[in-house]
């Protein structure tokens, strides 16, 4: 089983280049041992974290606390920050299942995310306003209810309170750690004379996780692997020791993992040469391994360093870089998804990008090959380390028998060709094949934004019914 013989495929270029990627398939595979190693370790990891503050999974409770019905009703806006772009989105829930959506894009430009917490806050106000004022339908004396979907560690206090633990993804604001977020930015708000209440304060995953489990009750699992990743689930509150909420008369809560802060320690998680290189380059050294292991932000750049490195050994390109494959960040994520589905007989698309895109001086077939080879065996890898977060969390909760339903959103786990079926190979190798496919997994895109207006309008109705 997983014989990395399998997958290597064979070059037409030179005996190095056939060697280098053997090497390579190596240092990137995940073994069914050492996926074992990682699920064991992981579940170990959740304990902890569900038992006390500071462990190296924070396991935040979210205050979520019930399921949808399906029967809320209601307008609401949401707010994502923490991808690609910032986005604002108002739901009309129907009430009967069904609901109407219109969005909009914002660009968040490179100066804001490293800038003051109070510019960028500024800015996603003056972008909502300008949403309500352009494609909004309120009427303009309604107290609009808004869900922040905020995706970064928040180390959740209430339903719409919650201090920033740390930056992720490339995100660097001064004067945001420890500072609740919520107050932060509705104090924009008011400053702004923007009549929007932030109800609720949303990871991305709990968003996805609510949002699917609206269509399909049975969702116990929601998953990000786009540009960060991260999972959150349904956990009884008898396992979440650490909780202090007092009385409580509900028995479950979503619990945001923020698993990608697994292994700070390196004691499973298979680092290359190249993934220490990602590592000590970026913006928060040290932390967040798993993540940069598996997701969108870092993948590619682990494809470059690798690629560096061939051509440092006059294994690729005849030694010859260019400017845009030298910068850092150079090879885009995206580029992998175009390179790996590459079938034409001279590997066009895959030189298209080498030449023209990145302006290699000239390559040959088998170094388009071997390109192809390296963009496979991390993509591979991705797949196979996120199989084992999604097996210690089935393994914890017990439903690897029953069969468990995940929502899954981000661009890493729907570009990327056969990142399901990687995933669910190591399932299959970790718990046989009945199990393996007993765990569904469902595409929830752009669910986050809905989750948390829905979320929003639970808090919203439970504030109401609490002022009573
Ligand atoms: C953040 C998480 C988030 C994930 C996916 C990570 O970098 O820490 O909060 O859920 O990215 O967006
Ligand atoms: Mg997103």
């Amino acid at each position: 089983q997983n014989d990395v013989k399998h997958v290597v495929p064979d070059i037409d270029g030179t005996a190095e280049q056939q060697e280098a990627m053997t090497s390579l398939f190596h240092q990137f595979n995940v073994t069914t041992a050492s996926a074992r190693t990682i699920v064991k370790q992981f579940m170990e990891e959740m304990g902890k974290g569900l038992d006390h503050e500071g462990a190296t999974l924070p396991m935040i409770p979210s205050f979520v606390t019930g399921r949808p019905t399906g029967s809320e009703k209601g307008k609401y806006l949401a707010l994502d920050l923490g991808g690609t772009n910032l986005r604002v989105c108002e739901f009309e829930l129907k009430g009967d299942g069904e609901f109407s959506v219109h969005q909009q894009k914002y660009v968040v430009a490179q100066e804001l995310k490293t800038g003051e917490m109070r510019h960028l806050c500024d800015f996603i106000a003056d972008c909502v306003d300008n949403f309500i004022t352009e494609y909004g339908t309120h009427h303009i004396s309604e107290k609009i209810q808004l869900g922040f979907t905020f995706s970064f560690p928040v180390n959740q206090t209430d339903i719409n309170r919650g201090t920033l633990m740390h930056w992720t993804k490339g995100f660097n604001c001064n004067n945001a750690i420890n500072k609740d977020v919520v107050i932060m930015l509705q104090d924009s708000f008011l400053r702004k004379n923007i009549s929007v209440n932030i109800a609720a304060l949303v990871n991305d995953t709990v968003g996805t996780l609510m949002a699917n489990a609206y269509s399909h009750p049975q969702t116990s699992m929601g998953i990000i692997l786009g540009t960060g990743t991260n999972a959150a689930y349904y956990e009884k509150l008898s396992n979440i020791t650490k909780w202090r909420g007092g009385d409580q008369v509900f028995e479950e809560m979503v619990v945001n993992m923020e698993w990608g802060a697994f292994d700070l320690e390196r004691r499973v998680l298979p680092m290359t040469m190249y993934d220490n290189k990602v590592d000590r380059e970026s913006i928060n050294p040290r932390q967040q391994l798993f993540e940069k292991l598996i997701s969108g932000m870092y993948l590619g750049e682990v494809v470059r360093n690798a690629v560096i490195h061939l051509i440092d050994q006059l294994i690729l390109f005849n030694g010859e870089s260019s400017t845009g494959l030298n910068e850092q960040w150079g090879f885009e994520t995206a580029y992998m998804s175009t390179i790996v589905v590459d079938e034409t007989p001279e590997l066009e698309k895959i030189r298209h990008i080498l030449e023209d895109t990145l302006q290699v001086p000239s390559t040959t077939f088998g170094d388009r090959q071997l390109v192809k080879s390296i963009c496979i065996a991390v993509g591979r890898r991705a797949a196979r380390l996120s199989a084992c977060g999604v097996a210690a969390v089935l393994a914890h909760t017990g439903e690897l028998e029953a069969g468990a339903n995940v929502a899954i959103d981000g661009s890493v786990y729907e570009f990327f060709p056969k990142f399901q079926t990687y995933l669910t190979e190591t399932l299959d190798e970790l718990f046989g094949q009945e199990v393996a496919q007993g765990i569904k997994f469902t595409l929830a895109r752009d669910g986050s934004g809905f989750g948390a207006a829905m979320i929003a309008m639970m808090a919203h109705k439970a504030a109401l019914a609490k002022a009573e």
